[in-house]
């Protein structure tokens, strides 16, 4: 490490120190575990004031230009103040789909105005995002979509469903996918629209879930007419932006996996300690130990594999096919991770609430059951094996 990064990590960690609220130290579950603001949001006393110091450096975007509100960082000075947040085991400041997936989209592909008017309201988590992609005949084969925009002077006339929108209820705008040349190969005529959910003729409607919590939503849109300066990249290209998206929304999935490793390994032995009745110090047993081992090991080939790509990804680049890596192997290490959880924590693990189950049971049956979306959000595994086939071994389709 270098004697300037050296310096900005002592710099940063006093500067956390100093302004750190107390309330929300430790409290730092994963990576996007955090404040997801919006003009509905309601932020805490603390989160309120973690926000507004982390805006003032320009941390909540730490390597995002300073003229739209970040802190113009380099990776390695990014991930330095990432290791100082999590040594005091901070929750993200703001989190979001604007932040992760849609900011670093405009940055490349935006114009000026749209970066004017986009970025620093994702930057102070003003603004809240969905994601418009998926269609009922559109998930894996998502070029097949149909909601259509036709333009009709300075405007695009929108109309269509989304579904699978998460949040949509909770948020303030939603990018799109939206065909604007049905006579075009489907790849070819689809177009990247940024569309205020509050505009006449958008609706959407929550889908309920057995789980009884749910982020999905479906949205239509009867003939809504959006600004044509809402149009991200020119008229037809928009397929181009949305792999770039997709690129940024499995890096995001990988690295919040990733990112919760530490807390994995300290679970999955509190769990096998409590099942098995084992004190703090003593041995587990042997089978325990060997399967926690394995997934321990994994977890850290991974975070190296996170960081290997990390450091090869050139600055501001788009990510490439190594997305769908992290975003399948991750998917994959989730799920064997609270797997185990399950197997070591047994009847404990299957409640839903209340006594007699404790705080940690609850959480891993959750989180057991949420595990299985992993493999489907941000594209299936099946969908990033053949990404991985096809782009990265360079096999036949
Ligand atoms: C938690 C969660 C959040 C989501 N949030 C959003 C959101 O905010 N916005 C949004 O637009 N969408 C969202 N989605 C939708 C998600 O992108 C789709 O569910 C996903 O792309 C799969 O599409 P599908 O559900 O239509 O399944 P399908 O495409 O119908 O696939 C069904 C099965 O067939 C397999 N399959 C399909 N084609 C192939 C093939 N060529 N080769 C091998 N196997 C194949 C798939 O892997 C899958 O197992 C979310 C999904 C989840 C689970």
């Amino acid at each position: 490490m270098t004697a300037a990064l050296e310096a900005f990590r002592t710099e940063v960690r006093g500067w956390l120190e100093a302004n750190a609220p107390h309330g929300l130290r430790g409290t730092r579950m994963g990576r996007f575990d955090g404040y997801w603001g919006g003009r509905r949001g309601k932020p805490t006393a603390d989160e309120a004031v973690w926000l507004e110091r982390m805006l003032s450096r320009g941390f909540t975007a730490p390597m995002w230009p300073k003229e739209y509100g970040g802190a113009g960082l380099s990776k390695d000075e990014a991930l330095v103040l990432d290791q100082e947040l999590i040594r005091l085991a901070m929750p993200p400041a703001a989190v979001g789909f604007g932040l992760t997936m849609l900011g670093p989209t405009l940055l490349h592909f935006g114009n000026a105005e749209q970066k004017a008017e986009h970025l620093p309201a994702i930057v102070d988590n003003r603004v809240r995002w969905s994601q418009g992609y998926s269609e009922p005949g559109a998930g894996s084969d998502l070029a097949s979509l149909q909601m259509k925009a036709v333009q009709e002077g300075d405007e695009f006339v929108v109309t269509g469903q989304k579904i699978w929108t998460s949040h949509a209820d909770k948020s303030d705008w939603i990018f799109c996918l939206v065909r604007t040349d049905p006579s075009a190969k489907k790849q070819q005529g689809i177009s990247f629209l940024l569309i205020d959910l509050q505009s006449r003729g958008v609706s959407s409607r929550p889908i309920s879930l057995i789980s009884g919590s749910s982020p999905f939503c479906e949205v239509f849109m009867d003939e809504v007419r959006v600004p044509a300066r809402n149009l991200v990249g020119k008229l037809n290209e928009g397929w181009t932006i949305a792999k770039a998206l997709l690129g940024f929304e499995r890096t995001m999935i990988g690295d919040a996996i990733g990112g919760q490793m530490a807390q994995a390994e300290s679970l999955l032995l509190a769990s096998a300690r409590e099942q098995y009745g084992v004190a703090e110090g003593e041995p587990l047993d042997a089978l325990s130990r060997d399967a926690i081992a394995r997934i321990a090991m994994d977890e850290r080939a991974f975070g190296l594999v996170r960081e290997r790509i990390r450091q090869t990804t050139e600055s501001g680049k788009t990510p490439g096919p190594e997305s769908s890596i992290t975003k399948a192997y991750g998917a994959d290490l989730k799920q064997r991770r609270y797997e185990l959880a399950m197997r070591l924590l047994g009847p404990e693990a299957v409640g839903w609430e209340g006594a007699p189950f404790d705080q940690t049971g609850l959480d891993t049956g959750r989180e057991w059951l949420r595990a299985r979306a992993n493999s489907i959000e941000g594209g299936s595994s099946e969908i990033q094996l053949n990404v991985i086939a096809q782009h990265v071994l360079g096999l036949p389709k």
